[in-house]
């Protein structure tokens, strides 16, 4: 599509940045099989742009078991470039840093995020999922069976370059299992204590989300933000406004890592740089 051939990489993002939507973007209609979203173009560089779609699309904030998630993902196979997802989420137990870069004296010794100080190391990269949602449609074959190689079912290319970027940027992160959750609603206490034994962090966003990606053979990966400890695992509440609050505080980080991706892709592809994943093939070998 014409208002696409300069974007780089497609951005979905949720609670908190729709400030990518500013007035310095161009605003483009997609209209899909599905419904019709609403992208934002950003310019990014020379011959450069990012595409932002908000994943609450609409007047008023989506809730998450209602996103049309159909309609992003297929939004985002008509951009047909390299997807980020940005996610915020709940952290259910300690997990290790990729990398403890000596930021500074406090943070030196430190190798674990845990609940307890998560927020000195709000970035969780997934590299697996489990999905606990009910009542969303997850697939876009409901005419016939093919089933999806879900072996790494977050691109693999795409995530050591965003690796890379965190590293330049001296950015420690965590990586692990997210589990979806159906939501509304936050999780129980006994609900964390048995999630914790299979997955990292919990959130309600990431999933189906991942899953039609590969479906529709995107290079797809999320960056999470870790907002606030799992229910049960602080004496507080686990709140909205508390989430809003570590979105907020992690957001020019966030969006300082997504430009950089942008350029990164856009240094390979000048570059004549080829990816290394298997994400276009993910249906080859599913069709019965
Ligand atoms: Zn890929």
């Amino acid at each position: 599509m014409e208002s696409f051939k300069n974007v780089i990489l497609t951005v979905i993002g949720g609670v908190g940045y729709d400030a990518l939507s500013t007035e310095e973007a161009r605003v483009c209609e997609v209209q899909t099989s599905y419904g019709t979203v609403s992208v934002s173009v950003l310019c990014a560089g020379e011959n450069s742009d990012i595409a932002f779609i908000s994943r609450h699309q609409g007047k008023h904030h989506v809730p998450p078991h209602k996103i049309n998630f159909l309609a992003l993902i297929d939004a985002a196979r008509q951009i047909s470039t390299p997807v980020l997802s940005v996610n915020s989420v709940g952290l259910m137990r300690n997990v290790l840093l990729v990398e403890n870069f000596e930021m500074n004296e406090k943070l030196k010794q430190k190798t674990v995020a845990s609940p307890e100080s998560f927020l000195d190391f709000p970035f969780f990269i997934p590299n697996d999922f489990i999905d606990l949602t009910k009542n969303r449609i997850d697939t876009f074959h409901n005419e016939e069976t093919i089933h999806t190689d879900m072996t790494d079912p977050y691109c693999m290319d795409i995530r050591s370059l965003l690796s890379g970027v965190l590293k330049d940027k001296s950015v420690s992160y965590s990586e692990g299992t997210y589990l979806c959750t159906e939501g509304p609603r936050f999780e129980t206490k006994a609900e964390i204590r048995m999630y914790a034994h299979f997955a990292d962090v919990v959130g309600m966003t990431g999933v189906p989300e991942v899953s039609l990606a590969k479906e529709a053979g995107l290079c797809y990966a999320s960056l999470c933000t870790i907002t606030n400890p799992a229910a049960g695992l602080s004496q507080n509440m686990v709140t909205a406004d508390e989430v809003k609050v570590g979105v907020e505080k992690n957001q020019k980080t966030v969006f300082e890592i997504i430009f950089a991706l942008a350029a990164v892709l856009k240094n390979r592809k000048n570059n004549g740089g080829r990816k290394i994943c298997q994400c276009q093939n993910a249906t080859v070998h599913g069709k019965l």
